[in-house]
């Protein structure tokens, strides 16, 4: 089934010169297409909102800090089961945890600092996608 999701390259991957090689990963994939790509500075309304769910967990407060620390780029991705294979081409949120060959288990060694974010849902991609792309709705 073709769907979309929404992507964010984290202001780590930014600052650490990845954002080239992580979105070579999304776009090497058979019959994936990017059809939106920006860098922007998030502010802490988007982020808010992006991140409601974790409002009141320790690690909301420093995630909206790190979020803010640097430009991130913001994609949409759109082709065959992209929502789930994205996910795991991430691979799981902490970066210790994910295996090699994912993009946080070959990068990353800090739970927040995990490169990438990517819609864990096609409800929570269409919801990503109308706040960061509200023209794509
Ligand atoms: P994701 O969907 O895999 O990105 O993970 P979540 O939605 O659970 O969390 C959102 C983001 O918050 C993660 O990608 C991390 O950057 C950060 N995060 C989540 N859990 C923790 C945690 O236990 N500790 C810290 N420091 N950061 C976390
Ligand atoms: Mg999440």
């Amino acid at each position: 089934m073709t769907e979309r999701t929404l992507v964010l390259l984290k202001p780590d991957a930014h600052r650490r010169g990845l954002i080239g090689e992580i979105i070579g990963r999304i776009e090497r994939k058979a019959g994936w297409e990017i059809t939106a790509l920006e860098l922007r500075t998030l502010d802490a309304g988007t982020l808010e909102q992006h991140y409601g769910e974790h409002q009141g967990k320790p690690f909301y407060e420093p995630l909206m800090g790190f979020m803010q620390s640097g430009p991130v780029v913001a994609l949409i991705v759109e082709g065959e089961r992209v929502v789930e294979g994205v996910r795991r081409l991430a691979g799981p949120t902490d970066p210790i945890a994910a295996a090699p060959g994912s993009i946080r288990g070959d990068f990353g060694t800090i739970v927040r600092e995990n490169l990438i974010h990517a819609s864990d849902s096609p409800e929570s991609a269409e919801r990503e996608v109308a706040l960061f792309f509200p023209g794509r709705v």
